[in-house]
């Protein structure tokens, strides 16, 4: 037998190498047989820790100790083990034998020395020779880590080792508490996992060093037993479930994700073994299952924090550091690195920060998401801020006119509502600005030059306005004062207050001179019709819809009379509401042939003789009286009664010719039609039917139209005219000049006449502008081989002017104002303007006329 000698000095003697063993595969030797069978083949161990992995047999270790000394020496005999199902300790000295039996598998009561691992004090007599036999078995691992120590040396590294235990457990206590805390604050489950993975890894270790048996249950063995069988698996469990929640593995690879989760499954199996396994076979299952996960879980973290999760680093180095603080300890086990402060601590260092760093990494991780979820309220925040935008462009844009940025119609009526609805507000007068010509400036300029135009006009408005101290803000927008809104296409709005009919009666003439001045545009002065009604709150109006329809009925009263502006009254209310009752009675008229015909000589200036007569309808209202056509043509277009008044007037008119042409004045006849009747599938066709039907020559026959009756449809205008042209008929431009259309359009149309409008030329005499533009206009119109109609002559000045610029015919109040026929025939008779003509009649009486 291998004899050891014990010096004395040594505090520690490491047996492991040194014991001999013989295996016992039945389990049956009895320390007799052990003792005295010579068969037996003791072998020496030679491993520092003998191992024998799991095996059923008994092993049975020996080795002498002698003591050369002269004194009694106390020795330690330990075994650093404490997971040894039977331990026997039999010591023979002078042929005696003592035997100590204990293990984990007994009460702690049994053991010689309360200490976690097996410790057998022995007394070692001096000069002697003890002999010491071991017999384990065990269905864990066989092992048998055995040194002999000198018992102070013993008791200060237990100590130390305690020390460093408690320092660690309460550590680990620590981070478990606190993480719980975190859990139950923030109920983020990676939390509770990693409650459950460091309460259960220290708890493993506790439960494998001994400390959980000797201090927490030293009578309960089978607890003890349990306890390691159910805490391994349980570490490994919550280490997969916390790592696969912590790495997101899910999102990351599917492959790991199916690893983990196969392995989570086998831990609840193992768990669940705990209870029914046999110890062999559970801890077996325990250490296969933990080589997967290590192996896993060293894979995914790198690879997680390679994708990007930067919590992940704090992971890797967690598990790097438990990694060589596991590796150190196996290495010292193996024997391959002496025992250090590492070798001996590293475990429990690894493994506490670990649980720190693993701690830091679900904090840094909690952070990043919170960051995360942060900015994703605040992206919900931004688009919500950006709808709000767009929303509000929106509702600018619905309550603004694109062109000049004026509130519209909306906004006027809420300010409206609300200065009837605020008690301390004083009367307030809504003002109407309408640009009566804009429709023709659009037609012959365009719709962009038109919307220019449009603009200056909106800025002379705003600046008009803005200097008056009684004209309300609508709308205060980012620092713009609006006072202006545009309500619709050509019409402005404006609130005045406080506002009377006298204020009124003084500030829109005012406001009229302002805006009347013509607007100048690409060198043209454009005069834009400017007409201005308003009406009065309280007086006129208590609502919005009232108050707007009474400034309505003053503009359209200022359009009609020509006079610009108007304030609403009630007179004019009822013109509106007789216009109604007008247009049936203008119906019925001409069903019964109430409407009569005048007719206004045109004179030919070269020979100062009648040549043509233009046809002018008179309407005398039984109740009204008289009424201008202006008023009431107008009316008749936007009813379609302009349909049969045309035909009527068309067939009167040549009847008349030829009457006239029979007594033998050969006059052209001109008729005025309007915009609808061009639209008229068969105009041409009825005109031409009454000329056969009254058998009057087709160039007798003048059709007027003016230029914006042209232009409400030029295509279809050109289409008509050319028609007609076709047939004979003449055609002129009525109102040449107002409706600012150019010459070069007007060459386009089968037009042989053009007639300046009376406004230019009435007081041309007095206004040279006017003059200018008449002569430029004639020149004009004979160089594109037009003659020209001078209307509204009024005065000898200006017929001799004309004449002087050699324009072709002379119509107005000079010569003759429109009459009935009867009338017309005395002064045919009589005129001095149809002396020529009476002559050729006389020449070729009854309608065989020479000229
Ligand atoms: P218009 O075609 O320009 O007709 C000429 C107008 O000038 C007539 O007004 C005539 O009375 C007026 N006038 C002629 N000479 C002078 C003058 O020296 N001084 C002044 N201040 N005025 C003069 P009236 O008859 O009141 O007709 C007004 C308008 O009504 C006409 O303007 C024409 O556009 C329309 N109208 C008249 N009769 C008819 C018709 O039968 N059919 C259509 N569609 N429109 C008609
Ligand atoms: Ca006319
Ligand atoms: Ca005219």
């Amino acid at each position: 037998m291998v004899q050891v000698e014990i010096m004395g000095h040594e505090s520690r003697i490491a047996l492991g190498s040194v014991v001999e063993v013989v295996e016992d595969p039945a389990g049956r030797l009895t320390f007799e047989q052990v003792r005295t069978e010579e068969s037996l083949k003791w072998t020496p161990s030679r491993q520092p820790i003998p191992n024998f992995g799991y095996t059923d047999s008994a092993y049975w270790f020996r080795v002498a100790l002698s003591n050369p000394a002269e004194n009694e020496m106390e020795r330690f005999l330990v075994v650093a083990y404490p997971l040894i199902d039977d331990l026997t300790l039999y010591r023979l000295e002078n042929n005696q034998v003592q035997q100590v039996q204990t293990g984990d598998t007994r009460p702690f009561a049994t053991r010689p020395l309360s200490n976690r691992n097996f410790v057998f004090p022995l007394k070692l007599a001096p000069k002697s020779v003890t002999y010491l036999y071991i017999r384990t078995q065990t269905e864990g691992s066989t092992q048998l880590p055995l040194d002999l120590w000198e018992p102070k040396a013993f008791h200060a590294m237990d100590e130390e080792i305690l020390g460093s235990h408690s320092i660690y457990y309460g550590m680990m206590l620590v981070m478990v508490f606190y993480n719980l805390f975190l859990y139950l604050s923030i109920r983020e489950s990676a939390y509770l996992y990693y409650v459950g993975f460091v309460f259960s890894f220290a708890a493993t270790q506790a439960a494998m060093n001994g400390v959980l048996f000797q201090y927490f249950y030293p009578g309960l063995p089978q607890l003890h037993q349990f306890s390691v069988l159910l805490l391994v698996p349980l570490s490994i469990l919550f280490t997969s479930v916390f790592s696969l929640r912590f790495l997101k593995l899910e999102q990351l690879s599917q492959r790991l994700t199916l690893i983990m989760k196969v392995s989570i499954g086998l831990a609840l199996v193992t768990v669940a073994g705990a209870f029914v396994l046999p110890y062999g076979v559970s801890t077996r299952l325990s250490v296969a299952l933990a080589v997967p996960i290590c192996v896993t879980i060293l894979v995914a973290g790198p690879y997680a924090w390679y994708k990007g999760n930067t919590s992940a680093r704090y992971f890797v180095a967690a598990w790097v550091l438990l990694l060589i603080g596991i590796i150190m300890a196996v290495l010292n086990k193996f024997g391959v690195i002496p025992r250090n402060t590492l070798t001996e601590y590293g475990l429990q260092w690894g493994s506490a920060l670990e649980a720190v760093l693993l701690s830091f990494a679900l904090a840094d991780r909690l952070n990043r998401e919170r960051e995360a979820r942060l900015q994703a309220q605040r992206a919900i925040i931004d688009e919500a801020n950006r709808r709000e935008q767009a929303e509000e462009r929106l509702i600018y844009q619905a309550t603004h006119h694109g062109l000049n940025g004026f509130p519209n119609s909306s906004i006027l009526r809420v300010c409206i509502e609300n200065l009837f609805r605020d008690p301390a507000a004083e009367p307030f007068a809504l003002v109407l600005v309408h640009l009566r010509r804009f429709h023709e400036i659009n037609k012959t300029l365009g719709h962009e030059n038109a919307d220019q135009v449009l603009k200056l006009v909106s800025r002379r408005l705003q600046l008009c306005v803005a200097e008056s101290p009684y004209a309300l803000v609508m709308e205060n927008h980012g620092n713009q004062l609006h006072r202006v809104a545009h309500i619709d296409g050509v019409t402005f709005a404006v609130l005045l207050s406080p506002a009377s009919e006298a204020s009124l009666g003084t500030y829109l003439p005012d406001l009229l001179e302002l805006l009347i001045e013509p607007v100048e545009f690409d060198g043209l002065r454009i005069d834009l019709g400017i007409v201005i009604g308003a009406a009065l709150s309280q007086t006129h109006g208590d609502d919005v819809a009232t108050l707007m329809r009474h400034a309505q009925i003053g503009l359209d009263a200022a359009e009609r009379k020509d006079c610009c502006y108007a304030i609403y009254a009630r007179s004019l209310d009822s013109y509106s509401a007789k216009r109604l009752g007008l247009m049936g009675d203008l119906r019925k008229s001409l069903q019964d042939d109430e409407l009569t015909l005048n007719f206004q000589p045109q004179v030919d200036m070269k020979q100062g003789v009648v040549t043509g007569l233009e046809a002018l309808i008179r309407w005398n209202h039984s109740q009204h009286g008289f009424i201008p056509p202006d008023e009431f043509i107008p009316m008749a277009e936007a009813t379609g009664l302009i349909k049969p008044l045309t035909q009527w007037v068309l067939e009167k008119a040549v009847a008349t010719a030829v009457q006239l042409l029979e007594s033998g004045f050969r006059l052209t006849v001109s008729v005025n039609i309007s915009a609808v009747n061009l639209r008229e599938p068969l105009f041409v066709k009825s005109v031409s039917d009454v000329l056969r039907r009254f058998r009057l020559p087709e160039n007798q026959l003048v059709l007027e139209i003016t230029e914006s009756a042209i232009m409400a449809d030029p295509d279809l205008a050109l289409k008509v005219l050319k028609e007609l042209h076709e047939r004979g008929i003449q055609i002129a431009i009525d109102d040449f000049g107002t409706g600012q259309s150019s010459l070069s359009y007007i060459r386009k149309l089968p037009a042989q006449e053009i007639k300046m409008d009376k406004s230019f030329v009435m007081e041309m005499d007095k206004v040279t502008d006017d003059a200018v533009i008449v002569r430029t206009t004639l020149s004009m119109c004979h160089n594109l081989g037009y003659r020209m109609v001078a209307e509204g002559i009024e005065n000898d000045d200006v017929y001799r002017l004309l004449v002087e610029m050699d324009c072709d015919f002379a119509q107005g109040y000079f010569m003759a104002r429109p009459m009935p026929l009867p009338a017309l025939q005395e002064w045919l008779m009589v005129s001095q303007w149809s002396a020529g003509c009476r002559k050729a009649s006389l020449g070729s009486p009854l309608g065989n006329p020479s000229v």
